[in-house]
């Protein structure tokens, strides 16, 4: 059973543009430079292989701006089920658009199915990751994955909570080393009704 996305959901949430491939070499020529404005010597032995490795590691933490998200918000068919499902601490690691430095936490989804339509929780992983492998801001973060799931899946409601850590703000400017921003993205059934909100917020933040 899958669920056809029309043009409206279509634009609810960031898609990928046709992208070219990663020019590696563009990348390690810019890496090169940087180096160069630090006053080092990027030919040193232990500079050599620097540019390659650096522009090999963006591609890898861009990986996302080249997939389709909605790819993973399959509905799995036959399902009864239509209680709350949460899924707690997906890892995920993205990078800061601003400073382009990497910014890790945790994501937590959660979602009410409307008709039996679920989605496998291997899923909501990979959709988190694939959104979170782009140059993003963790606000956007958190309402594509929302959006998108809430599209493909048509539930009752979404609620999705990102807690993470940016570098850019624990290793350089004001270095609150333990800061950690939340963001939320709450949709339709959630947003309604406060008390099934405020019930979702107590099962992953864990109080009661
Ligand atoms: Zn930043």
């Amino acid at each position: 059973m899958a669920t056809k996305f029309s043009e409206d959901d279509a634009n609810q949430a960031s898609q990928p543009q046709e992208l070219p491939a990663v020019d590696l070499a563009l990348i390690a020529q810019g890496v090169r430079l940087i180096l160069e404005g630090l006053g080092e010597d990027p030919e040193r032995p232990g500079l050599q292989e620097t540019p390659r490795r650096v522009a090999e590691m963006y591609a890898e933490l861009t990986s996302g701006m080249r997939e389709d998200p909605r790819q993973h918000v399959v509905p799995l068919p036959g399902d009864k089920h239509d209680e709350m499902v949460i899924v707690k601490d997906i890892s995920i690691a993205s990078m800061c658009e601003h400073h382009l430095a990497p910014f890790v936490g945790k994501c937590h989804i959660a979602y009410i199915p409307k008709d039996g339509r679920i989605v496998g929780i291997s899923k909501l992983a990979r959709l988190a990751e694939t959104f979170s492998r782009r140059l993003q801001l963790q606000e956007r973060l958190t309402t594509d994955i929302a959006n998108t799931l809430f599209a493909g899946l048509k539930p009752i409601g979404v609620m999705v909570v990102i807690e993470a850590s940016h570098t850019c703000m624990t290793l350089r400017g004001v270095r609150k080393s333990d800061a950690k921003t939340l963001t939320l993205a709450v949709l339709v059934g959630f947003r309604t009704d406060p008390r099934t909100r405020a019930e979702a917020m107590a099962l992953i933040t864990g109080k009661e």
